[in-house]
């Protein structure tokens, strides 16, 4: 090859990665330094101090990235009263209408302990989110649109119901619906209890045909697929108010958190501590969610 065609084909993969959606890799180790600034914050019961300065830091971030932000502040009655939640969204802008949402909540489980981390659930999944949101900043637009959901509320108080529980995911898919976006969408991706060292991500059936089989995909395509399958039984979980809401989505979850294989005995306690997750398995369901996202372009 004579160098102006080396020049022609330089220019040429210029224009095509200039085009967008240019590549950029997840850092596991970036997520968990993230899952760990969230964490400095603990508790963040919905309603509290706590959550609230979540709220307010995660939307630093998101800022930081270069995304368009919104808090968005809610009342809704709670077995405890009325009480106010705090969605943090960012959006990235793509080159038609369809979106794809990335969520994970961001609140504690209430009334554990005040040394309560929710390092595992809530800390890991917003690492892995902010982390998402900082690589897809950076790859510039694509054929989507995305939004980065952090959503508050999901823990209930008492018992899930119409008003305890899934405040968050439940205000936001009432929005995109009311506003006629439901069929929008391309997927939702809820993430959540993603951090556990031993890692093993179990879809709950309630999930939609769709994104399970671009999971399962995108795992086989990186090598990954047996440390993913699908779980014995439905969850509620923030994924259900966007299914009943129609719109396609998967909750990408490992429930079995603890002190052996098949207990869970570290969720919603003082033992869910950063110590119990890996940035390696943060590593993992970052590329397997960016995996998933280009197959969907
Ligand atoms: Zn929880």
């Amino acid at each position: 090859m004579n160098f102006s065609n080396t020049c022609k084909v330089l220019l040429l993969s210029a224009i095509l990665v200039s085009a967008g959606c240019k590549p950029a890799s997840f850092d596991g180790t970036k997520a968990m330094a993230e899952t760990e600034a969230l964490v400095k914050i603990s508790p963040r019961g919905a309603g509290g101090g706590g959550a609230r300065r979540a709220a307010v830091q995660l939307e630093s971030r998101l800022k930081a990235l270069g995304m368009k932000t919104t808090i968005d502040t809610f009342s809704e009655a709670t077995p405890n009263g009325k009480m106010h939640f705090n969605n943090v969204l960012g959006r990235l802008p793509g080159k038609t209408n369809r979106l794809i949402i990335l969520a994970s909540h961001f609140d504690t489980k209430s009334g554990i302990s005040k040394d309560f981390q929710g390092a595992n659930d809530s800390g890991s999944s917003s690492g892995v989110l902010m982390e998402l949101a900082r690589v897809l900043a950076k790859r510039g637009p694509c054929e989507t649109e995305f939004m980065i959901a952090f959503l508050d509320g999901e823990e209930c108080r008492k018992e899930y119901g119409p008003h305890d529980g899934l405040h968050g995911s439940r205000h936001l898919a009432q929005q995109i619906y009311d506003a006629g976006g439901a069929k929008l969408v391309k997927a939702v991706i809820v993430l959540d209890m993603v951090g556990d060292k031993n890692l093993n991500i179990s879809v709950p059936r309630n999930s939609s045909r769709e994104p399970v089989k671009e999971l399962f995909y995108a795992a086989h395509e990186l090598g990954i697929r047996p440390q993913f399958s699908i779980g014995p039984g439905d969850i509620l979980d923030d994924h259900v108010p966007f299914l009943l809401a129609r719109m396609p989505v998967i909750d990408v979850i490992d429930f079995n958190y603890g002190s052996a294989p098949g207990l869970n005995d570290y969720w919603h306690t003082t033992n869910d501590t950063l110590d119990k997750l890996s940035a390696k398995s943060l590593q993992t369901v970052g590329d397997v969610v960016l995996k998933m996202i280009d197959n969907l372009q």
